[in-house]
């Protein structure tokens, strides 16, 4: 017997178990959750490299590598040639027995990891017009380096190829602290962009001209790094680059009548311009509004030319990580003169290249976006690094790379021959041209590793993206930062966490960009406060500009700059997939006890006043039954005639006993229980008890708006440790004197809560519009067809 009782006893209570959802579930032996662990023992242990606090430490180093490069287009064959020198330093404390080069226009060949292993289909068993144009372009390109050679200290190299990757054996190792050269030539045909949708390439007009953009062009020196070695992380498409620093000298020979722009600053302007455009070029330089170094008209005229002489453009860049470049005889040129209190760049040419197909939003808008970049990211990081800042337009939609960054946007033809653009296009031009030459800051100069973390430079340069569009106009309608934007990727289900590496992300724009963009928001604007983030902000950035930071470099500095503990922020928006989802499930008001019978029982009195009478009591009454106590009274006794809310003579003893109990003899003020009690009750407030529970798992502070009964209303942040003993569900008590009537979580959308209409207490009638719809049927009726063909056919004969 006692036995069948256990197991019913056992199965009920798995059963109860099972039932609770998860809001219901209480910290307990097996289920806690603790969403204030601390991450170092997720993040690598700190080093004299990487210390704790989140610096580049007192052994931190890293390689040099600097390029001499020559290379000729060829215009009918759309391809190029070169030959590079690169020096190559080991400031490592490692001798290395081999250097591995990277070779990312092996992506274009056919056998590549990237063409093996692209998605083609879409949902439902689809394929995008852009996909099938690609298939078609790959299957007759012979695409990646050909003619590859590599000496080292003019001696052929003995090299091993791993996709896009080469190993080159060194002969003699290399020593800390010295140096090899290695020589390289090669030659490969350019991709068609628009077809395969590269960071590089030709585009062709009806014109007969092409502009050409040239990135990841030359063979590269794999990254060697104090944490991961040589990073032999394939180029697979989505994970970009990490390099090394160093200087370039930069020869490209094109048609002569080709405008080029490059990383770095052109060194023989004598040999490539002509006198009113190097005239024109010093008027910009004083100038703080563009200035054309070639009009449209110009450029048109230049497009008519078709010259097959070459001309040798040479650029210089120091202190770079990436050299890109285009070449077009399309292109118009502005250029002005950006001024900042800076001793390395005073004055940074800011210029933009772009066809008269982008007219009139290119010379309106470009250079002037340019210029507001530097101003914007400078002021939340460092002054802008180098002598030249440049915008292209081309075929790439947006792409980034040391002094140069290419941005897409064109505008529209008429019939009348004139261009007009949307307020789309023009939006797309000024936030694309921030968000790339915001890029030129975060990687090219705070160099982190875009194939492995591709939130490092685009989730931090869309942060301050989203700063720079609103300083731009206030009603600038931007895609990315504004927490209320994110919610639907949020509490979507197809998702990984933001620290996931580049090639494995799933929704790739909301995890990389939008996402981390929004989670600094709310950092700085409810977390840590403009002030406390902005610091940390830029000592970060200042502490890893030219430097290689990690994302633990990141949250490590971010926290020992705010003096705050975020363990908790980063491990709910970098490590998890939760979102916010807070709700304000109940509010208790209640009211502070005397312990006084007299007071206390005349309260029960009320509140059983208050109590409704119960629907069967009601009908009896209505139904006038006379009870036998009424009809035969003499049944009544003592008990009919007693007021339970009388205090009796037992419970005022008790009460001179509890008295008794509050007076505390040992305590150097015997009677501070009995003062905290009258100073409470003299307050004459009531205790409001509020009742959250996490539904999303991530957990933030609570800014919550309390409406009092005068109409004044208060906005409390409480902080987020109210969930440190239950991340599920939590209390918290505000006392008042002032009738509180409503409350509502985050008033002004601020922390990127999912659901809004668990947020209002009481819960609000839901705003909604109704919109009339007329209704269209379209039946197939055969027999209909049929009558109509027929008796046009008669009609006709
Ligand atoms: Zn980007």
């Amino acid at each position: 017997m006692i036995k069948a009782i256990n197991k019913i006893f056992i199965s009920i209570f798995l059963l109860s178990l099972i039932q609770l959802s998860s809001a219901e579930i209480d910290q307990s032996k097996g289920l806690f959750e603790d969403k204030f662990r601390q991450l170092d023992e997720s993040f690598p242990s700190p080093s004299l490299s990487r210390p704790a606090t989140g610096e580049p430490g007192p052994d931190y180093w890293q390689q040099r590598a600097d390029y001499k490069i020559k290379i000729k287009l060829d215009e009918t064959s759309r391809s190029v040639s070169g030959t590079e020198t690169i020096k190559y330093t080991n400031n490592s404390p490692l001798t290395l027995n081999y250097i591995w080069i990277q070779l990312d226009q092996n992506i274009f060949k056919q056998d590549s990891i990237n063409n093996l292993t692209r998605p083609w289909w879409g949902e439902n068993k689809s394929v995008d017009f852009s996909t099938l144009r690609r298939q078609n372009f790959m299957d007759n390109f012979n695409g990646g380096f050909k003619d590859l050679s590599f000496k080292i200290n003019n001696k052929v190299a003995q090299t091993f190829l791993v996709g896009t990757h080469i190993r080159l054996n060194l002969e003699k190792p290399l020593k800390p602290e010295e140096s090899t050269e290695i020589n390289i030539s090669w030659s490969y045909a350019l991709v068609e962009e628009n077809a395969v949708r590269a960071r590089n390439g030709y585009e062709s007009f009806a014109d007969g001209n092409d502009i050409f953009l040239l990135a990841q062009w030359y063979p590269r020196v794999t990254v060697f790094s104090d944490y991961e070695g040589w990073h032999n992380k394939e180029f697979i498409g989505n994970g970009e680059f990490t390099l090394e620093f160093g200087n370039y000298e930069v020869e490209i020979t094109v048609p002569s009548d080709h405008v080029v722009a490059a990383t770095g600053v052109l060194i023989n302007d004598n040999d490539v311009l002509n006198a009113t455009q190097k005239k024109r070029m010093l008027k910009a330089k004083k100038s703080e509004k563009p200035i054309f170094i070639i009009t449209p008209e110009e450029a048109l005229k230049n497009e008519l030319e078709k010259n097959t002489k070459t001309k040798t453009w040479i650029f210089k860049a120091e202190n770079v990580r990436d050299f890109a470049w285009a070449s077009s005889r399309k292109f118009i040129w502005d250029a002005a003169g950006f001024r900042q209190d800076s001793k390395d760049n005073p004055v940074v040419m800011a210029m933009s290249f772009y066809p008269n197909e982008g007219e009139p939003l290119w010379s309106k808008y470009s250079t002037e976006a340019v210029m507001h970049t530097m101003k914007v990211y400078s002021k939340y990081s460092f002054d802008y690094p180098y002598p030249t800042a440049q915008s292209i337009n081309g075929p790439v939609g947006g792409m980034e790379y040391p002094m140069i960054t290419f941005n897409g946007p064109r505008t529209e033809l008429e019939e009348d021959g004139t261009r007009t653009y949307s307020r789309s296009e023009k939006e797309f031009l000024i936030g694309v041209v921030i968000h790339e030459v915001g890029h030129i800051y975060f990687p090219m100069t705070v160099n982190s590793d875009e194939r492995q973390w591709t939130w490092m430079d685009e989730g931090l340069n869309t942060f301050i993206q989203y700063l720079a569009e609103q300083e731009w106009d206030i009603n600038y309608r931007s895609d990315r930062g504004e927490p209320r934007w994110i919610t639907d990727f949020m509490s979507s289900r197809n998702q990984v966490p933001i620290m996931t590496n580049s090639e494995s992300l799933l929704q790739f724009g909301n995890n990389a960009y939008a996402k981390p963009a929004t989670a600094l928001v709310i950092l700085r604007e409810t977390i840590l406060g403009r002030e406390l983030f902005d610091q940390a902000f830029k000592e970060y950035a200042n502490r890893w500009k030219f430097k290689r930071p990690t994302p633990y470099d990141f949250f490590r500095t971010m926290e020992e700059s705010s003096g705050v503990d975020l363990d908790w922020f980063w491990r709910g928006w970098f490590y998890s997939t939760d979102h916010v989802d807070i709700s304000l499930n109940n509010i208790h008001i209640a009211t502070l006890d005397t312990l006084d019978p007299q007071v206390d029982l005349t309260k029960d009195r009320i509140d059983l006043q208050n109590e409704p009478i119960i629907l069967h009591d009601q009908r009896n009454e209505s139904a006038e039954i006379k009870t036998r106590v009424v009809v035969r009274p003499e049944l009544l006794d003592i008990y009919d005639q007693y007021d339970e809310f009388t205090p009796s003579d037992r419970e005022m003893r008790d009460y001179k006993e509890i008295l008794d109990d509050l007076y505390d003899k040992n305590d150097s003020d015997p009677e501070w229980k009995k003062k905290a009690l009258v100073e409470a009750l003299e307050k004459e407030e009531d205790y409001y008890i509020f009742e959250f529970s996490n539904e999303g798992g991530l957990i933030m502070p609570i800014p919550l708006e309390i409406t009092y009964e005068d109409g004044n209303k208060e906005l409390i942040r409480i902080p987020v440790e109210i969930w440190r003993k239950n991340p599920r569900k939590t209390k918290w008590l505000k006392r008042s004197k002032i009738k509180i009537t409503q409350a509502i979580i985050d008033p002004f959308w601020e922390i990127g809560d999912t659901e809004i209409e668990n947020n209002y207490y009481p819960t609000r009638l839901i705003p909604a519009r109704l919109k009339p719809r007329a209704s269209r049927s379209n039946p197939k009726n055969l027999m209909q067809d049929l009558l109509k063909r027929n008796q046009s056919l008669s009609s006709h004969n």
